[in-house]
């Protein structure tokens, strides 16, 4: 079974910390670190041999699309954004997945372009440092923060 695969199973049980809300195609979750703050991810339900965009029927992928750019709204709206960042890979986990960043002037410091440019230009033992784990009281806050501002766009 795939990490997010087995990430969803937790919250089938009730036992994912970063769960924030079910959608039709997806789930909202809270990214484990928060170096980029309201770092926010949207797993699709299904895995199988659905791992493109491209592999989903017409009406399904407009839904999957239309579900991440509301959770993009939340997240921009929620955590004070400058720009969302979207970023769908798979290299990892082929799993669908939608990473949505939050970005802020300043926030790769001085890596990449004098401080501009995507958040892989920012260093990766940084991005995962233990430091940027929310604790249970702010992970409790940023997940309060992104489901009001949900509610109100669904
Ligand atoms: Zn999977």
């Amino acid at each position: 079974m795939c990490l997010i695969c087995e990430r969803i199973e937790m919250i089938k049980k009730g036992a994912n910390p970063y769960f924030v809300k079910e959608l039709e195609t997806g789930y909202v979750v809270i990214g484990d670190n928060q170096h980029f703050y309201g770092y926010t991810l949207f797993l699709y339900k299904h895995h199988e041999e659905k791992t493109e965009l491209f592999h989903l029927d017409l009406s399904e992928r407009a839904k999957f699309l239309e579900e991440m750019t509301i959770v993009a709204e939340a997240v921009s709206k929620a955590f004070g954004a400058e720009k969302i960042n979207y970023e769908l890979l798979g290299m990892g986990d082929s799993h669908l997945h939608w990473h949505l960043f939050p970005r802020v002037s300043g926030d790769i410091e001085n890596y990449g372009n004098n401080g501009r440019g995507p958040v892989w230009w920012y260093p990766m033992e940084k991005m995962y440092s233990d430091d940027s784990r929310p604790g249970e009281e702010e992970l409790a806050d940023i997940k309060r923060k992104l489901l009001d501002e949900l509610e109100k766009l669904l």
